[in-house]
């Protein structure tokens, strides 16, 4: 086993070894030891064919990370928001930001603009980065004019918009120009968010000490990535149609193969056909996917041997994998499994060392993790085969919630350990970690958050809603939860299904497509809540646990 307990104090490590290199912040420890002339390509983009070397990625960092500076006189510490999809240019905006010294926040791209304006009023971004068909749900957030940089096309006629090809600096004074390396590795490099154990989606700060200890954390992670015979590591080659946004993919997908000189190809949007042939096309070694897609791919014909023959290892993270759909994709392609568990304020990844044999479990700690099992009632610490709530420290473990020293304090237990919100119990015999459970409010529709209480705070704000809850309900066939509402309608509205469509519909305009409510609608005479008025998600988790047993 790759997990030690100590039995005094309840304190779970990794028994891997652990000497991380350093380097003085994210852009250095990426790009610092690239030439210019670096052919080597990096990323490409599988729709247009567009590619990118580790040099010219460089380069173009540098020429517009120096704009950004001159031109837009941003200072070390100021916030930039990149509200893109997975893209050449989201990479070229991440890094000329940090050659910039400037905080990065990460938006989902699908957000509508009240979504945005939450995230835009959490981190007062002096700048935000967005693709040029996309300006429009900008200017209705009221973002307009130079704030704005569009990462392609042309200004004229968005009113004063800059884009990163105005912006971007010739060559000559890039290649001169000084990276600004912050005073410690402990200040904030990246803002992606979460909404962490409960409430509203929070920006999370990232250090760049979390940064560039969670890549390494990977590279010392044994069995992670297929070697060759000689015990070499193989280069690392991807296909990513997961957000750069969101933890999983900026760090795995695009850290890690800048830092190892591996190669991602950017699909998007998924499809099972394309995804399956451009594998087997692009020489693909390491699957990295999440639930709801190892499901289709276990019921997909074109999900062959033959496709996924370059293929040495699967990651699967994000959500809930149950170990019958696991072992089923390995049957049907011969391609193993390792599951993977982390969150956004574990900058990634936490668990996923894997045991002896597949299990379906998380698996062990990877190196430098710690990690406790607390009863969820006593507090007490508690030893492997117990179930409890999982706490983890190690350099990856972000620094709190930005602007938000209340949540901070929640989240972090007083001797420094993260509260995950997870129940988890650990095999006594093999030391792999199972999440079994969530405590948490937070709902996962195919790997991505969805707040409760962001969607309960529509809810209410429909002229006949007096009250409502929102939970998960999780659908086997997609491999996925569905958000689901329990609502109390004001006196004088029906309960019927017109009423429910309207709702639907309501919701459907002020949120972002993830976040529908796809498990559907309940009426309830009275939302369960307790004396000081708060949710009772317990009695709500029962409804819903009456109603599919009874199916
Ligand atoms: P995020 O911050 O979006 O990555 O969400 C983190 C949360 O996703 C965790 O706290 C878990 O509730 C859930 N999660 C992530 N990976 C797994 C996994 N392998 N198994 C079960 N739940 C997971």
């Amino acid at each position: 086993t790759h997990t030690r307990c100590d039995a005094d104090t309840g304190i779970y490590t990794s028994n891997v070894d652990y000497s991380p290199e350093t380097a003085s912040c994210v852009y250095e420890y990426l790009l610092g030891s690239v030439d210019f002339d670096d052919q080597q390509e990096v990323l490409r983009e599988c729709s247009g064919g567009r590619s990118i070397s580790l040099g010219r990625l460089k380069l173009d960092a540098q020429r517009l990370g120096t704009g950004l500076v001159h031109k837009c006189k941003l200072k070390p510490g100021d916030t930039v928001l990149l509200y893109l999809y997975s893209s050449i240019d989201f990479a070229v905006a991440l890094l000329a930001s940090q050659f910039a010294g400037l905080r990065v926040a990460l938006a989902n791209p699908d957000y509508l603009p009240t979504e945005l304006k939450h995230v835009y009023r959490l981190t007062k971004p002096k700048k935000v980065f967005v693709q040029s068909r996309y300006m429009h749900r900008l200017s209705k957030a009221a973002i307009g004019g130079q704030s704005v940089i569009i990462t392609d096309g042309d200004v004229a006629g968005f009113g004063g918009v800059l884009s990163i090809k105005g912006l971007m600096t010739n060559e000559a004074a890039a290649k001169q120009a000084k990276l600004h390396v912050p005073a410690d590795l402990s200040e904030t490099a990246y803002l992606p968010f979460s909404s962490g154990t409960t409430g509203l989606p929070k920006a999370v700060e990232i250090s760049h000490s979390n940064v560039i200890n969670m890549v390494e954390i990977f590279r010392h992670t044994p069995t992670l990535f297929p070697k060759h015979e000689d015990g070499s590591e193989m280069q690392f080659r991807a296909l990513n149609f997961l957000p750069f946004f969101h933890a999983y993919a900026l760090i795995l997908m695009l850290h890690y193969p800048i830092r190892t000189r591996g190669h991602t190809s950017i699909m998007r949007p998924f499809q099972p056909e394309a995804y399956c042939r451009l594998a087997a096309d692009l020489n693909v070694n390491f699957l990295t996917l999440v639930p709801p897609v190892l499901t289709l791919l276990t019921k997909h014909p074109d999900a062959t041997p033959e496709a996924f023959r370059s293929v040495k290892q699967a990651i699967c993270g994000a959500a809930p994998l149950d170990f019958e759909t696991q072992h089923a994709f390995t049957q049907k392609t011969g391609v193993p499994v390792q599951q993977a568990f982390g969150m956004t304020e574990t900058t990634v990844g936490a668990l996923g060392l894997p045991g002896d044999e597949p299990s379906g479990s998380v698996g062990c700690l990877y190196p430098a993790t710690k990690a406790r099992i607390r009863d969820v009632q006593s507090g007490k610490h508690l030893g492997p085969g117990q179930r409890g709530e999982l706490l983890i420290q190690g350099p990856q473990v972000c620094k709190g919630y930005y602007g938000n020293p209340t949540a901070t304090r929640d989240t972090f237990t007083e001797d420094g350990y993260l509260r995950t919100g997870d129940i988890a119990i650990v095999n006594p015999r093999t030391g792999e970690f199972s999440i079994v459970d969530r405590l948490k409010e937070l709902i996962k529709y195919k790997g991505f958050q969805v707040a409760p209480a962001e969607l309960e705070g529509v809810l209410v704000s429909h002229p006949a809603i007096a009250a409502a809850a929102v939970v998960g309900v999780y659908d086997k066939q997609q491999g996925t939860e569905l958000p689901l509402a329990f609502v109390e309608l004001k006196a004088g509205h029906a309960k019927d299904a017109k009423v429910a469509k309207d709702i639907d519909s309501f919701v459907r305009a002020k949120v972002s497509h993830h976040k529908y409510l796809r498990g559907g609608i309940r009426f309830l005479d009275k939302i369960p809540v307790s004396a000081s008025g708060k949710i009772l998600r317990k009695e709500i988790r029962k409804l819903l646990s009456a109603e599919v047993q009874s199916k």
